[in-house]
């Protein structure tokens, strides 16, 4: 039989955001438990950079460091595992673990993130986070000067390209196949020493991730050290949906400013949310999330002793 046990919040993804919305939770002496699979979405990144007081280092330094701290507070307990299901009840919510545990809570914080999709390119999924970027503010400083390749098409690739000259001069934007670029964005591109490829990509060579040469379809090959991309992606976890919250067009949890979901008492905060993707916007997200949440139990409190 599964055991099931209540708690006042559970956090569904034990990562930067999540363990944010747990200390401000733990300090505020809320009985809470974390779940998390350990898959956070920078994890093969070497340093991560741009956090105040935590940069270069690495991304499991940084969650190991914020563990510790937030284990600190003994309301706060963890779980390691998937959250496969929620459920209403009739005091709030029920999750439950691909191993069966259920647990349940009154109001549920989810700090999942997001799932990248690779594309299918020989070697692109071993240089993520190392060689193939999604940010210049989290890696730019790394390969600034170095010869820079943007993948991407259109409105995106004309915006990404300008973007990535400012750290480097040498930008060529790869469109993998047909240019959808206007002439008019061609010509300001070029106008910037900007050159538009418009060749297939057959693979990426690369060691140990860190690029070597883009190689096309027909063989012939670039010389680039770095890519810039946007990958699609999806949703961690199915659960938000399950129970009602409203996914934005774009694919993020829809919240307002103080990061609340659409369904009463579920909050989502952290790259789920949001484009604005770094580890100190996701710790933000986190702790609004947890400090709000538990004025929520303090209004719930004086209203029904009132
Ligand atoms: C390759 C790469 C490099 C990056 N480099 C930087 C950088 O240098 N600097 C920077 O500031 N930002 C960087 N970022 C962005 C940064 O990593 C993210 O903004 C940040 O990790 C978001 O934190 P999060 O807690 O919202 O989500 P994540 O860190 O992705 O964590 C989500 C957590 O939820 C867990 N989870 C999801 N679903 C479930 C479930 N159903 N059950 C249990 N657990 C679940 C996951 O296992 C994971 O641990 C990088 C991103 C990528 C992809």
């Amino acid at each position: 039989m599964t055991e099931i046990k209540n708690f006042d919040v559970i956090i569904v993804g034990g990562s930067y955001s999540g363990l944010a919305a747990a200390m401000a939770l733990g300090r505020a002496l809320r009985k809470v438990l974390v779940i998390d699979n350990g898959k956070p979405c920078n994890r093969q990144t070497p340093h991560s950079h741009n956090f105040i007081t935590q940069d270069g280092k690495t991304p499991l330094e940084i969650a190991t460091l914020a563990k510790q701290q937030v284990a600190e507070y003994n309301t706060i307990s963890f779980y390691n595992g998937l959250a496969t299901n929620g459920n209403n009840t009739e005091n709030g919510f029920e999750i439950q673990t691909s191993s069966g545990d259920k647990f349940t809570a009154s109001k549920l914080i989810f700090a999942t993130g997001i799932k990248d999709i690779m594309p299918k390119i020989k070697g692109f999924e071993e240089c993520w986070g190392i060689s193939v970027l999604h940010c210049p503010y989290c890696h730019g400083y790394e390969v600034k000067n170095k010869a820079t390749g943007i993948l991407g098409n259109g409105e995106y690739g004309f915006e990404f390209s300008k973007l990535i000259s400012n750290w480097t001069t040498n930008v060529t934007l790869f469109t993998n196949g047909k240019s959808t670029l206007t002439k008019e964005q061609t010509k300001t591109l070029e106008k910037h020493q900007i050159t538009t490829v418009e060749k297939e990509i057959k693979k990426l060579e690369h060691t140990n991730g860190y690029l070597r040469n883009i190689v096309f379809k027909d063989e012939s090959t670039s010389l680039i050290k770095a890519i810039y991309t946007k990958t699609p992606f999806k949703q961690h976890c199915p659960i938000p949906e399950q129970l009602g919250c409203e996914l934005t067009d774009e694919g993020y949890i829809k919240t307002d400013y103080l990061q609340k979901t659409n369904v009463k008492n579920i909050y989502a905060c952290g790259d789920n949310t949001t484009r604005m993707r770094t580890v100190a916007n996701a710790v933000s997200m986190g702790t609004t999330a947890g400090m709000i949440l538990n004025k929520e139990f303090i209004l719930e409190r004086f209203s029904y002793n009132y």
